[in-house]
């Protein structure tokens, strides 16, 4: 800290990114990236976009000519977003990153007299972004099978987030008793970030016909295999929607580029290749996790492209330090409840198998050792 930041400077506690690492190679199943690429349309409409641009004439939004601010309105992907879920343009906002997203939901709808609602164990940018932006954040207990009490939100008098699925647990409510929520709270806005819905779990969008407290936040990150492109999209009515605008052209109007515009238009419009990623992933999620349910491991009921488990025999920093020594990264948290925990993200199947393989081997080290 230098002499100069601000008293409120100082009392940020800023969020912990999962380690990026340079130099030796590790198997990276650390921070819920997808192991494929994005759709090969991706690749070719960036590139297409480059041949067409000669720099000198302006160039229409599609086309990745650099020399030009990128639409602040993103037309062509906040149209691809619509389309694929059937709702109006101006029902869709776009950001750089879903975190960027949440920083314009939470800066339009909570502030010191509207406090935020969510669960204890969630994701942690949630606090980091409150405390940024003086918002009180609230919060209520998982169960003990870490599944969401979903009395806890109902008539709670306040804004709520709920993560569906929910992260790190994997676990997922139906879409029933996210209706349950919205319903009892017409006075206050929940939100529903889906950061992870693809990958088995019900999107909520479907309730906003008859909710006009709902604002659905997803990202191009994961099933879309664009975590490095950083593109996220709120879906709401678009009172809503103009709200969070607002927000957007008072920070930052120019906030999505525009190779990340055309990447995720691309993805967007690429249905089967997502379809394909994902049936992949829960795939080897499901021989995973029944792996290591083999090894008498606890793994929870996961509805995203990732695990959260325990072993019956390790403790949990004993195993991840474990796997670092071998060569293998995952997330863990020296947090109540959780310490014992690891989150590990779904890697290619050869990754996993290697994820597998030296989980046995700490295993039966730690059992030679006695
Ligand atoms: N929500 C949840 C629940 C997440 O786990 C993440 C990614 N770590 C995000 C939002 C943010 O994702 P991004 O900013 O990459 O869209």
């Amino acid at each position: 800290m230098s002499r100069f930041l601000s008293k409120s400077g100082q009392a940020l506690l800023p969020y912990t990114p999962g380690e990026q690492p340079k130099g030796r190679k590790f198997i990276k199943l650390n921070t819920n990236e997808s192991p494929y690429p994005p759709s090969p349309n991706v690749a070719k409409a960036i590139l297409a976009g480059f041949e067409e641009s000669d720099g000198t004439d302006p160039a229409p939004p599609e086309i990745a000519n650099l020399r030009l601010y990128s639409d602040p309105e993103a037309k062509p992907l906040v149209k691809a977003i619509a389309d694929y879920y059937g709702v109006e343009p101006d029902q869709v906002i776009v950001g750089n990153g879903s975190d960027e997203i949440l920083a314009f939901a939470f800066r339009a709808f909570c502030d010191k007299e509207s406090p935020l609602l969510a669960a204890d164990i969630t994701y942690g940018f949630y606090p980091a972004l409150c405390g940024l932006l003086d918002i009180p954040y609230r919060t209520a207990a998982l169960k003990d099978d870490f599944s969401v009490d979903t009395e806890d939100y109902k008539g709670c008098g306040c804004n709520c987030i709920i993560a569906n699925p929910n992260a790190p647990t994997g676990m997922a409510l139906p879409l029933s008793a996210i209706e349950e929520i919205l319903a009892a709270n017409q006075g206050q806005v929940v939100m529903v970030d889906e950061a992870y819905v693809d990958f088995g779990c019900e999107s909520a969008v479907s309730l906003l016909k008859r909710y006009e407290n709902l604002v659905v936040i997803q990202t191009f990150s994961k099933s879309r295999s664009l975590a490095g492109g950083r593109v996220g999209f709120a879906i709401a009515g678009k009172e809503l929607i103009a709200d969070m605008n607002r927000v957007k052209y008072s920070f930052n109007p120019y906030n999505v580029n525009r190779l990340s515009m055309l990447a995720a238009a691309e993805a967007m419009k690429d249905r089967e290749y997502t379809k394909l990623c994902c049936e992949r992933i829960c795939g080897t999620r499901e021989r995973t996790a029944q792996g290591l349910r083999e090894l008498g491991f606890k793994v929870l009921d996961s509805r995203t492209n990732f695990l959260f488990v325990k072993s019956n025999s390790m403790g949990g920093k004993a195993y991840f330090d474990g796997l670092r020594e071998n060569g293998i990264l995952v997330r863990r948290w020296d947090a109540d409840r959780i310490g014992e925990y690891l989150r590990v993200s779904i890697g290619t199947d050869e990754e996993m198998e290697e994820f597998l393989a030296v989980t046995k081997r700490l295993l039966s080290d730690r059992e030679a050792r006695g």
